[in-house]
């Protein structure tokens, strides 16, 4: 009997990757070799990557300093499929994720004091390092966030982003069980702020443009809608006592400076929503009760766990649309579109 030759075939590469090759190129889905985790480092096997607005950065090269080719992704859910040297918390087939805080120096004068939110030199998945649109990637320890054990991979994904952000606004917004809290604009950040502030047992109102959201902002947990086309979401928060905290998810300085008037006593506008037209406030309107604009940045590793906890005991989850990590260009487009209900999720 004769031997049977099997002709070796060149070894094809082994994972697949959405990049980006130069600044404004579209997606290229390419084959590459699974990378290598280094010391404090884990590789993860990628379940699923939200596609969230700021991937435009790296698309368009928008971000100063971006090397390419880079593999955008800072909503990334999976599971450890290897861990590098020195890795002793975190164990091969734990599920985790990981969000726009993808490592800190340790040592500038903010992580010096513990605020590692706001290190000088953050690391960002998808900006510093390649991120989630690929099958595999290797990340930091100090970027990883437990996943609980009900949430679905593509449920933790957008968590990991629009959620924390989200939710550690509100948490830190000052309004206490009880407060007004405005909701403004009812897409992929507001949706979620709705649910997460009705569940922290604030009274919510959502603002939205239009009639067409009511319905969906009750059903997500708010018990007043205010169509801002219709009337002043100034004046109608005013009639309610005025808002605790205005959490400004939609990107538009004009419909928040709109709502500053909407400001209760010691009331916070807490902006989320990133646009870089000025917002327009007269001292006066600020001074007058007290008020004050602030500016917030999703948050640590641990607070994306602590997110991905509190959805799971509390039920809050987001709505999504998926696609495979193949059709990268065309989520990546629904997602700009603005016309997504509510966050695009690649799955891998
Ligand atoms: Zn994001
Ligand atoms: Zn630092």
């Amino acid at each position: 009997m004769a031997t049977l030759r099997v002709a070796t075939k060149p070894e094809a590469a082994p994972m697949k990757a959405a990049q980006i090759s130069k600044p404004g190129g579209k997606f290229e889905i390419v084959e590459r070799e699974i990378p290598k985790p280094g010391a404090g480092q884990v590789l993860i096997k990628v379940q699923a990557c939200g596609v969230c607005h700021s991937d435009v950065l790296t698309k368009e090269g928008l971000w100063p300093g971006i090397q390419y080719p880079r593999v955008p992704g800072h909503e990334v859910a999976g599971i450890i499929h290897e861990v590098g040297a020195g890795v002793s918390a975190w164990k091969k087939g734990q599920r985790v994720g990981v969000g726009w805080h993808g490592g800190q120096d340790g040592t500038c004068r903010e992580c010096r004091r513990g605020d590692f939110r706001n290190c000088r030199n953050l690391k960002i998945p998808g900006i510093s390092y390649d991120g989630g649109y690929q099958q595999y990637m290797v990340a930091p320890v100090e970027a990883l966030a437990a996943i609980p054990e009900t949430l679905k991979d593509t449920e933790a994904a957008p968590l990991l982003c629009a959620g924390i952000t989200t939710y550690n606004a509100l948490r830190h917004s000052g309004a206490l069980p009880g407060d007004l809290v405005a909701v403004q604009g009812i897409g992929g950040l507001g949706h979620l702020g709705i649910q997460f502030a009705q569940k922290f047992g604030y009274k919510v109102v959502a603002i939205g443009r239009g009639p067409e959201n009511a319905t969906l902002a009750k059903r997500l947990g708010a018990s007043v809608y205010i169509d801002s086309q219709a009337s002043s979401a100034a004046e109608e928060l005013q009639k309610l006592g005025g808002a605790r905290v205005i959490l400004a998810t939609a990107p538009s300085s004009k419909a928040m400076s709109e709502l500053i008037d909407g400001l209760g006593p010691n009331g916070k506008l807490v902006v989320i929503g990133a646009t870089s037209d000025p917002i327009e406030v007269t001292p006066l309107q600020l001074i007058s009760g007290s008020r004050t604009i602030q500016g917030w940045a999703a948050g640590t590793a641990a607070d994306s766990e602590d997110t991905l906890n509190f959805a799971e005991l509390s039920g809050v989850r987001p709505m999504i649309e998926t696609y495979p990590l193949e059709k990268a260009e065309e989520a990546f487009a629904r997602m700009m579109s603005g016309k997504a209900e509510f966050r695009v999720v690649l799955t891998l």
